[in-house]
């Protein structure tokens, strides 16, 4: 059995461009699907995503661990950095998708079998609609309060929210103020038996994302997100320290190494990996599996498209310290047409029920991905009040 061919279809989503990745063999009607989307970065995605499958047409598909270290180890350049780390991942997960069709069982039979009846999922405030919710002026607390009520009526018992304001590295008590009159209006609205998560971006320096986090403590969030760049382990661990909010962390990280700094540094109680850029499920496995050496949870970060969705969930039916997982459920009203996804969803409480197709159970129909082309993600241009550079 060979890989014959790689190809890579990119479907514009409204906020970002997916891309599809096939991984074709020789023997009639057996493929695979991953998926690699990166946002801003489509182009040199698809590009290395070209440049690997150098390393891989005339290759057994079913030698994954084989292949995953020949696209991490060879071409000199290891696959850390976010671009090749997400093209990796893409054909990762593709490999895996064919190995399940081979054996004619979900991916995760292949790993164990099903440790789990159902799986979580846990919105964003706005319903997913993510770019008008940066867009529009900060949200004040009757917002957030309503936004909250919305997610609870729409079945979720579980939501995160932006309720955290972009700062420069130190500001006065308005901000903090201001998080923490969100926070305590979406908590009086939806009350304690909903699980509350705010994400900061990794935007707060780390003496800000400590005072962010020393305020919102009283309200028992499920967890808080990104209090400062994840490029700064010892800080995020300084955090996580000095409150007993569990810390969560991980979704810009690319490989288990860098898990390793994060898990061996105490730095979070959750890890968030992102299954279409950490390394795919190859990766991902060898990173949960060490998480579950230090009793971590794992809640993969996965705002992307349907295959990463599928790959997601997926690992969740095998991996036993999986807590919960992103959903972004109204990105786009043709999502149906796009894909056909093997998983059930039950509307009250939002839960996913097993996957019983072989693979990752997904189809995508190509001819419909070719009405939704590329277009350029909108750009992200975020400054202080100063005109100082921020993060977005
Ligand atoms: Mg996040």
């Amino acid at each position: 059995m060979k890989i014959t061919r790689i190809e890579t279809y990119v479907c514009h989503a409204r906020m970002r461009n997916w891309i599809f990745v096939k991984v074709l063999t020789d023997q009639p009607g057996l493929w695979g699907w991953g998926e690699a989307t990166l946002e801003w970065h489509t182009k040199a995605v698809v590009g290395a995503i070209e440049d690997l499958s150098q390393l891989l047409i005339g290759e057994d598909p079913r030698r994954i661990e084989h292949l995953w270290q020949m696209m991490y180890r060879q071409h000199f350049w290891h696959g850390n950095g976010i671009v090749r780390g997400t093209a990796i991942s893409g054909i990762d997960i593709a490999l895996w998708d064919i190995a399940g069709k081979i054996h004619g069982v979900p991916c995760h039979e292949l790993w164990g079998g099903r440790v789990r009846d159902y799986v979580r999922l846990y919105c964003h405030l706005g319903g997913g609609r993510m770019e008008d919710f940066y867009e529009t002026s900060p949200a004040d607390a009757n917002r957030f309060a309503a936004l909250a009520v919305q997610a609870v009526e729409q079945g979720f018992t579980a939501f995160k929210s932006m309720a955290v304001p972009e700062t420069m590295s130190l500001e006065g008590l308005q901000p903090v103020k201001y998080a923490e009159a969100c926070v305590r209006a979406m908590r009086d609205a939806v009350g304690d038996q909903i699980d509350i998560m705010v994400d900061c971006h990794a935007r707060p320096s780390p003496r800000m994302g400590l005072l962010f986090a020393k305020a919102l403590e009283p309200y028992n969030l499920y967890f808080f997100e990104e209090p400062c760049w994840p490029e700064t382990m010892d800080d995020i661990a300084m955090i996580q320290r000095a409150v007993k909010t569990p810390i969560a962390s991980g979704e810009r990280l690319v490989g288990v190494y860098a898990f390793r700094e994060m898990l061996e540094k105490r730095a979070v109680s959750v890890i968030q990996p992102d299954i279409t850029h950490c390394g795919g499920l190859t990766e991902a496995r060898r990173i949960t599996a060490l998480a579950e050496a230090y009793r971590v949870s794992v809640a993969p970060h996965n705002p992307q498209g349907p295959i990463s969705t599928a790959a997601s969930l997926e690992l969740g039916f095998a991996t036993s310290s999986y807590i919960i997982c992103e959903s972004v459920h109204q990105d786009v009203p043709w999502r149906n047409e796009v894909v056909n996804e093997g998983f059930s969803l039950q509307e009250d409480g939002r839960l996913i029920f097993p996957n019983k197709r072989p693979g990752l159970g997904i189809e995508i129909n190509e001819e419909e991905v070719k009405k939704h082309p590329f277009q350029t993600e909108i750009l992200q241009r975020t400054f202080y009040k100063d005109g100082s550079v921020g993060d977005w």
